[in-house]
């Protein structure tokens, strides 16, 4: 036996003293055999420990201060004296003592341990930050808070759930106005193009939007939009991969079997914003290039485009492939079906022709059966316009011989994750900036670039 665990035996059986203790004062005399109340009672006492630990480390790493030091204005500071602070952490509140240094002429003071571990008295510690905003990218913040004491079992305010959620977004803001003028510098560009890092043969982007309940503010937004709902934008990066039979599900198995090869996406990146289509488009160029997206041999788009989506790939990648995402493609033959026919023979009938002539990259034939229906059937008359505006980004057939990922309903779910799982839960209305602020949180959580975001936010000194 080491003398760690030797240790940590001893520690725990004065633990047990003192749960014991802490349950037979409990007015239920079944308390000491629940094991749910022994459990929550050990894991409190673990917290007390826990907090006196580290304020105990922070404590202790002060170290003698010196007399002097330099200040950031370019002055001198003065050690004042020993001075204590309190934050939150994960173990609740932590108080430990530092130097204090001030007596500049700038005025500012300072206390270096702050800066070195990143502590903001009367705020939360980094580990604490990155739990509360793991809580707040998922639920509500009005639901966090509860969800967040059962496991903490101490209790955080809503507002400082909401505080450490959109600072995480405001982050992701900072990152990508860093990629926005990087990419739209000449030289960083040039340089770019003999870049080092690796480049995906083939990469996938998506564009969608989703209306969000904004709460008007300011004048000038009150006059704007009336009724209060904005399009938040979002868009993602994505590679692809073969499914293994045995994780196909229904959908992937149907496609199988119309012999093409199921495949996934992965090593996915959102964004996303609340602003005008041409400031999208400038997010989509700069994260496209911390993509690759502009070096890459095989560039291809699958979309639900409105309009102003397939403009802006236009714009921005006019050499890339369009896709029309399968699944939203053949939705639009089955909503015609269903509203011109009556009678399921006839209805399956035309929707297993028409579903089959789309699949086979026969669009001249979709647009006619649509126009055969079209006189009386609206429905039909709104897909006649879709088809023959898309028809180009509809050649299913080239498509899958390219095996190309024709319908991943990768954005429609990443509009679902960031905009209506969040933002969207019953009631909810936002501020424009705390819109944003939480949607870039959440896509920076739904992203793979979680860790590297939390490591920046909890300000180590990292090289990016
Ligand atoms: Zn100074």
């Amino acid at each position: 036996m080491d003398d760690t665990t030797e240790l940590i035996q001893a520690l725990a059986q004065q633990v047990v003293t003192m749960v014991k203790q802490s349950l037979r004062g409990a007015p239920d005399p079944r308390a000491t055999t629940n094991l749910a109340w022994i459990e929550t009672a050990l894991r409190d006492v673990l917290r007390q420990v826990g907090a006196e630990a580290l304020g105990q480390w922070l404590s202790s790493a002060q170290g003698t201060p010196e007399a002097e030091r330099p200040c950031a204005c370019g002055g001198t500071l003065q050690y004042q004296r020993i001075r204590p602070a309190t934050v939150l952490s994960v173990f609740g509140r932590v108080t430990y003592e530092r130097a204090y240094y001030a007596a500049c002429t700038c005025g500012q003071g300072c206390a270096p341990l702050d800066e070195q571990y990143g502590l903001q008295p009367g705020r939360v510690s980094a580990g604490l930050s990155e739990l509360l905003t793991l809580a707040g990218v998922e639920l509500a913040f009005e639901h966090s808070r509860r969800w967040l004491k059962g496991f903490l079992l101490f209790d955080v305010s809503e507002n400082t759930i909401r505080q450490e959620t959109q600072a995480l977004g405001q982050d992701q803001a900072v990152q990508e106005t860093r990629l926005r003028e990087q990419s739209q510098d000449t030289t960083w560009l040039q340089a770019h193009l003999r870049t080092g890092e690796p480049i995906p043969a083939r990469l996938y982007g998506s564009l969608d939007a989703a209306k969000v309940r904004i709460e008007p503010r300011q004048k000038a937004e009150k006059q704007g939009e009336p009724e209060a709902w904005r399009d938040v934008k979002v868009g993602c990066w994505y590679e692809a991969e073969p499914v293994p039979p045995r994780q196909q599900s229904g959908r992937q198995r149907a496609v199988l079997e119309r012999g093409q090869i199921s495949q996934r996406a992965t090593h996915i990146r959102y964004y996303c914003d609340l602003v005008e289509a041409k400031t999208f488009g400038e997010l989509m160029w700069a994260t496209g290039c911390a993509a690759q997206a502009d070096l890459t041999r095989d560039l291809v788009f699958v979309c639900d485009g409105a309009a102003w989506i397939w403009n802006l790939i236009t714009t921005h990648y006019p050499r890339a492939v369009q896709i029309v995402d399968w699944y939203h493609a053949a939705d639009r033959l089955h909503r015609v079906a269903h509203a011109a026919f009556t009678q399921a023979a006839p209805r399956d009938r035309w929707l297993e022709h028409t579903t089959t002539d789309l699949w086979e990259g026969r669009v001249a034939e979709v647009i006619q059966a649509c126009a055969d229906l079209g006189a009386h059937c609206a429905e039909a008359q709104d897909a006649l316009t879709y088809f023959t505006n898309n028809r180009a980004r509809m050649r299913y057939d080239h498509y899958r011989a390219a095996g190309y990922l024709i319908g991943s309903g990768t954005v429609e779910s990443s509009c679902k994750q960031i905009v209506t799982h969040r933002l969207k839960c019953s009631g909810a209305q936002w501020i424009v900036s705390g819109a944003v602020d939480t949607a870039k949180a959440r896509a920076a959580w739904l992203s793979a670039e979680w860790t590297p975001v939390c490591m920046r936010w909890a300000d180590l000194p990292l090289a990016i």
